[in-house]
Formats: structure tokens, C-alpha cells, sequence
């Protein structure tokens, strides 16, 4: 679904990207971990064109990726993004957060939406929330909402960015088990995360980059137990 080949990318003398190639099938769910500065938002930023790149190419369900007009736009639905900051419009309540654009973006009906929207609360658990504003819930909750939001668009994949690291560690399970249930569901994500519990146990494969390359690409029982790279077993040793 998702494919990468000899993808660079540099800001100015800084080379973030440095030759990946990496490709990721449909219900794949691959989560990428490396140190601070090693390029792993930057690659989740190219995949939906949040950043262009310098060469290689990349290609989401059979098309390189539009630089801009309408196809950017449906590219941007077809691959939800959720960020550690949960970004929500604190002016919209709840439902409205998860509706907005499904409304402006897809042109759906306000009650077929609504009706939607609703489901998808309930199927992060927090229905009961649908009237309320951001700031009125606690950070695992918005972040719940955002996931909502984001397959409110009715994404083809979905790309998580240290989605709990800004969560009191309490929060952190609830947002994990969402995560799960989408994957165990079947959906094609790409996971930035330092959960290594998750990794162990939803992820097909870990990607571990360092210095703007992929290290290695392996399956989690595979990466955890016997990582090739000295990088990634003196990265392991701090973690775990
Ligand atoms: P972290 O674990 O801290 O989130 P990361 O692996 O996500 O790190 P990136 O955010 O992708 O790393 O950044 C990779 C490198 O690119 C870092 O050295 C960062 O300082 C640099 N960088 C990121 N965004 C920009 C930008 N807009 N302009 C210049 N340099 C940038
Ligand atoms: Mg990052």
C-alpha cells in the first residue's frame, strides 16, 4: 500500500532521509523506533506529503504522491495522521471534532455523519463525551478523540506519531488498546513509538533508523530478540 524506494531528504546540510526504501502492505502494522533527531517523524511527514522530498519516490496505493490540488487532498483522507499533540478544534465540541470533515471534506450529510461520528465515539469508548469540549476531557481521552477523527475520514491507513508521549501514564493503556483493536481490525498503520509493549505485540514488523537511515526491518520477535545492529542493541539497552 504504502512504498518508499531511495527516498532522500535533506534540510539544508542535514541529510533527515537518508536512502529508504521501505514498503508496507495492506493491515500491515509497522512500528518505527530510533533515538531523538533520527528521522522518524520526518518519514511519517513525506508519507503524506506534509513534506516533499529531494529524490527517490514514494507511492501510496499504486500512485506517487500528488504535490498538490484535489488528488493532495484525497491523499490526505486516504492516510489519517494522529500526533502526540492531539490537535483538536477546542471551539467544536466533541462530535463535531469527528464530523467536521466528513461534512466539509466529503460532502457527507450532517446526519448520516453525526451518525457516524457517534459510532465512531462509541468505538473509542467515549460516547457519552460526544457534547462536551476538549479541554473538559483528559489527555487520553482527546487523544481517543483524535483517532476518531481521523477514521472519520475513512482512511486506507493511518500514521501515529509518539501518539502517547505527551499522555500522564495512566492514559497511556487506553489509547494502546484502541490502537491494537484497529490493528487486530486490520488497518495499514505506521506507528512512531516507544511502547515496546505494542511492538511486541501488534506490530508484523520494527523498523529501527538511525541518523536518517533504516537500520533494520524486522519482525518483533526477531528485532527484540537478536538485533543485528550494534545501534539498535545499545538503543535497546536504554529503553527497555
Ligand atoms: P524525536 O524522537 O525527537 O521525535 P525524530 O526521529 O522524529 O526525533 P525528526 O523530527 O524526523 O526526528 O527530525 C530529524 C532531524 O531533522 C532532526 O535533526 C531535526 O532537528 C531535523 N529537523 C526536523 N524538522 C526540521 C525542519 N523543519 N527544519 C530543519 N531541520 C529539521
Ligand atoms: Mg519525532
Amino acid at each position: 500500500l504504502i512504498v518508499l524506494d531511495s527516498v532522500n531528504k535533506w534540510y539544508g546540510p542535514l541529510h533527515v532521509l537518508d536512502d529508504v526504501s521501505l514498503s508496507v502492505g495492506r493491515g500491515e502494522v509497522v512500528v518505527v523506533i530510533g533515538p531523538s533527531g533520527s528521522g522518524k517523524s520526518t518519514l511519517c511527514r513525506t508519507i503524506n506529503r506534509l513534506e516533499p522530498i529531494n529524490s527517490g519516490t514514494i507511492t501510496f496505493d499504486g500512485q506517487e504522491l500528488p504535490a498538490e490540488g484535489k488528488a493532495l487532498a484525497k491523499l490526505r483522507s486516504d492516510v489519517g495522521m494522529v500526533f502526540q499533540s492531539f490537535n483538536l478544534f477546542a471551539h467544536k465540541t466533541i462530535l463535531e471534532n469527528v464530523t467536521l470533515g466528513p461534512i466539509k471534506v466529503r460532502r457527507e450529510k450532517p446526519a448520516a455523519a453525526r451518525e457516524r461520528g457517534l459510532a465512531l465515539l462509541d468505538r473509542v469508548g467515549i460516547a457519552n463525551q460526544a457534547d462536551k469540549f476538549p479541554a473538559q476531557l483528559s489527555g487520553g481521552q482527546q487523544q481517543r478523540v483524535a483517532i476518531a477523527r481521523a477514521l472519520a475520514m475513512q482512511p486506507k491507513a493511518m500514521l501515529f506519531d509518539e501518539p502517547t508521549s505527551a499522555l500522564d501514564p495512566e492514559m497511556v493503556g487506553e489509547v494502546l488498546d484502541v490502537m491494537t483493536s484497529l490493528a487486530r481490525d486490520g488497518m495499514t498503520m505506521v506507528v512512531v513509538t516507544h511502547e515496546m509493549g505494542f511492538a511486541r505485540h501488534a506490530a508484523n514488523r520494527v523498523i529501527f533508523m538511525a541518523d536518517g537511515k533504516l537500520v533494520e526491518d524486522a519482525s518483533p520477535t526477531e528485532f527484540f530478540a537478536n538485533p543485528r545492529s550494534e545501534r539498535a542493541r545499545d538503543f535497546l539497552s536504554k529503553i527497555l
